[in-house]
């Protein structure tokens, strides 16, 4: 007796979970897509396939109530080789996310302010004239590089007082050139210089020195901002830009001096020590690197 018992509660319970069951499928083939989707491809609402494949239907269903919470993957319903199939596909929220950050490690950043990833080509151009050989330098550059004949284009040297929005323009140039798929490494050089006395400690100078002279494209903001060191001059800057020259990989630099001015200021050390022969040896590897362009105008940190 009490085995019949336990059997019909079962099957009262099974059925009650069979017409939950049918109820969701029911409910699931009335979706306005999934009745889009049967229309599509002529597929009858009482036929063989739709049994055959009501857990897609379901799956799809349920999926998309879960989508409208999260965002991120919107189901679709596929038809491959007569079956119904459900494929994630990210939303468009979502792909913009992924792009963005895909363009985040394309574009890497020491030291610089976030807003770097902001700047772009059209909104330099929109400054004062000062700006337009600058401008018109930048542009021949991402336009050209890289050169399919393997010949080296150098690089820019932006020269100009401060305010004048070289910073800008290097950030606006490195968008550009990681939008095209290249890998741009833009670097505040008197931080980074700190850092690397710091690193002196950890014996992780050379590590960090092989990571960034290797980069394609590879640019030094503000450099001659402050008194560098010997050492930072000969076996930091001095070493990457050799390495750079060697391979012959296109660097950026941005100084608050003129090329000619940025020799006297890496002649004298920071304990105010004379070395014109070694501050020679780094214009040179600079000048083969990259092309002076002045950058004037207004200063635009006042404008804000
Ligand atoms: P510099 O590096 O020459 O000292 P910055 O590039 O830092 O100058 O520019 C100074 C300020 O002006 C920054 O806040 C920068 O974001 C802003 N700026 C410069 N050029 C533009 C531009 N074309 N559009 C919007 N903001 C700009
Ligand atoms: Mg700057």
């Amino acid at each position: 007796m009490k085995d019949l018992a336990a059997q019909l509660a079962q099957i009262v319970h099974q059925h009650q979970w069979d017409k939950h069951y049918e109820n969701l499928l029911q409910s699931a083939l009335k979706d306005p897509d999934v009745q889009s989707f049967l229309t599509t491809y002529q597929i009858p609402p009482e036929s063989a396939v739709i049994k055959r494949n009501l857990d897609a239907i379901y799956e799809f269903v349920h999926a998309k109530g879960q989508a409208h919470f999260t965002g991120d993957y919107q189901p679709h319903l596929i038809w491959v080789n007569q079956t119904i199939h459900v494929s994630y596909q990210p939303d468009a929220a979502l792909r913009q996310r992924q792009r963005q950050q895909y363009f985040q490690q394309k574009f890497q950043t020491i030291d610089m302010a976030s807003d770097v990833r902001q700047a772009s080509l059209e909104d330099f151009a929109q400054g004062s004239e000062g700006r337009l050989a600058a401008y018109v330098a930048a542009l021949e550059f991402v336009s050209t590089y890289p050169q399919h004949s393997g010949e080296f284009i150098p690089g820019l040297y932006l020269a100009g007082d401060f305010g004048v929005g070289k910073t800008y323009l290097l950030a606006a140039i490195a968008n550009e050139l990681v939008h095209k798929d290249h890998n741009v490494l833009l670097v505040h050089f008197p931080t980074f210089a700190v850092q690397m006395k710091n690193a002196i400690g950890d014996n992780s100078v050379l590590e960090r020195v092989h990571k960034i002279q290797a980069v394609p494209i590879l640019m030094l903001d503000d450099l001659g901002a402050d008194a560098l060191s010997s050492w930072i001059r000969d076996e930091v800057l001095g070493v990457i830009l050799q390495y750079r020259m060697q391979e012959k990989l296109p660097t950026f630099f941005s100084s608050n001096f003129t090329m000619h001015d940025l020799k006297l200021h890496l002649a004298v050390n920071q304990r105010g020590d004379q070395e014109p022969i070694k501050a020679a040896r780094i214009m040179e590897r600079i000048r083969f690197l990259a092309r002076e362009v002045i950058v004037a105008g207004p200063n635009r940190r006042f404008e804000k």
